[in-house]
């Protein structure tokens, strides 16, 4: 058997434990736990609490101590419930055409747009797609991110999607942080199938989403809907479909305009991400639903658009998990705690609200109740950052880095991945 192994002491540690799944946290609602210790046992936690009390109940034959010094203080690993990380290519033209005052359609037509990402990731084999996956996720990884969603929707035929899919599960076995895929074959109609919308959601839902079961690719469907890429009643079809055959839901929704979050509601979707432009009916819907929001911070800021009301939904009683949406064309910063550290701001989140987006309500909207908190029998996932107050994480805006990461017991090293 493993030695179990303690680790500590942590000046605090942030347990994330005992918070309510929806609605406004404030920051005395977080468990602390002062002078703290993480008892582990291969990949799970035995127990977390006081340092020395956990100390006087091992035996060093039985125990590898890992002694901690200086200021230090733990969290859970960050989940990011949202990436694009598995493409080809670079889209820097789009963001300088963005920035010179370009449309959409302008850029579109100059080559650009996820279009441009789709003939790049194309161009790829399955190999080379999954070392890409592989050095995005490592990177996350290194800045505490231990959990990460990663879509496909840059194939769009049949081939192309099972392509990403199956690099992305390649990338999974490369990366110790757990990748969680989803399929995002209804990003937008591919410009080379000859038919309509419709058509090609029926195409993809009768025979794709069948071979993603099939081979355990993955148990989540996720789609774009928005003027330029779906239409409500086309992705319902399309969902009644992936719900049939026991796909978990997820949405692009309401982020240029709306319909997309009412279609989540409908489908009880895990979460309704962007919402950038949901007005007063959405957000009560929303609020009122299980479906969890996710604001996306980083799209926001790669587009020069609002944040979503995150604000507004936590009042009215929503849920709110914040992600990267770590992609080449909106959002190419893929820096987790600078975004979540420039929404607080600009949102007026507490710092519990934000540490929660990241951890516990992330987990949920991606169905995980082994992950999220610091507690006894939780996968021993956390990061150690080297402060005494929990608050400086967020106030330095992501300059603040951990100076340990572990991941299912194992301690994250540049040559452990
Ligand atoms: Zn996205």
């Amino acid at each position: 058997m493993n030695k179990q192994k303690l680790i500590g002491p942590f000046h605090q540690l942030l347990t994330l434990d005992k918070l309510p799944l929806k609605g406004p946290l404030k920051d005395e609602s977080l468990e602390i736990i002062q002078e703290a210790g993480i008892l582990i046992r291969d990949d799970k936690i035995l127990e977390v609490g006081n340092f020395e009390e956990l100390r006087s109940k091992i035996t060093l034959d039985q125990t590898e101590l890992h002694l901690l010094e200086g200021d230090c203080m733990a969290v859970p690993g960050w989940i990011d419930c949202h990436t694009h990380i598995c493409f080809g290519g670079t889209r820097a033209r789009d963001f300088a055409m963005r920035n010179a005052g370009k449309s959409y359609l302008e850029i579109a037509e100059a080559g650009g747009g996820i279009w441009d990402t789709v003939t790049q990731t194309r161009k790829l084999d399955l190999i080379q797609l999954a070392a890409n996956t592989t050095k995005n996720a490592n990177q996350h990884l290194m800045e505490g991110v231990t959990t990460i969603e990663v879509k496909s929707g840059y194939g769009l035929n049949h081939e192309e999607e099972l392509k990403m899919l199956r690099a992305i599960k390649e990338a999974n076995s490369k990366t110790l942080a757990d990748l969680i895929s989803t399929c995002l074959a209804a990003h937008m109609k591919p410009r080379d199938f000859e038919g309509t919308n419709a058509e090609y959601l029926k195409l993809i839902g009768e025979t794709l989403l069948p071979q993603i079961k099939i081979e355990q690719l993955s148990n989540r469907v996720d789609a774009f809907i928005e003027k330029s890429a779906f239409s409500s009643e086309e992705i319902e079809a399309y969902f009644e479909k992936a719900k049939e055959l026991g796909f978990d839901i997820t949405v692009h929704a309401d982020q240029f305009t709306t319909g997309g979050s009412e279609v989540a509601v409908k489908f009880k979707a895990k979460s309704a991400d962007h919402l950038e432009a949901s007005g007063e009916n959405e957000i009560s819907l929303l609020a009122q639903s299980d479906t969890i929001a996710v604001a996306l911070p980083g799209a926001s800021l790669g587009l020069g658009c609002d944040f979503t009301p995150a604000r507004k939904l936590l009042d009215q009683g929503g849920s709110l998990a914040i992600a990267s949406d770590w992609n080449p064309g909106s959002a190419p910063m893929g820096d987790l705690i600078t975004q979540a550290s420039i929404l607080a701001t600009f949102q007026k989140l507490s710092t519990a609200e934000v540490l929660a987006g990241l951890t516990v309500r992330a987990a949920a909207t991606l169905n995980l109740s082994d992950r999220g908190i610091l507690k006894q029998g939780m996968l021993a996932d956390f990061s150690i950052f080297p402060t005494n107050n929990y608050q400086e994480i967020l106030y330095h805006q992501g300059k603040l880095k951990p100076v340990q990461v572990w991941k299912r017991g194992v301690r994250v090293t540049a040559s452990a991945k």
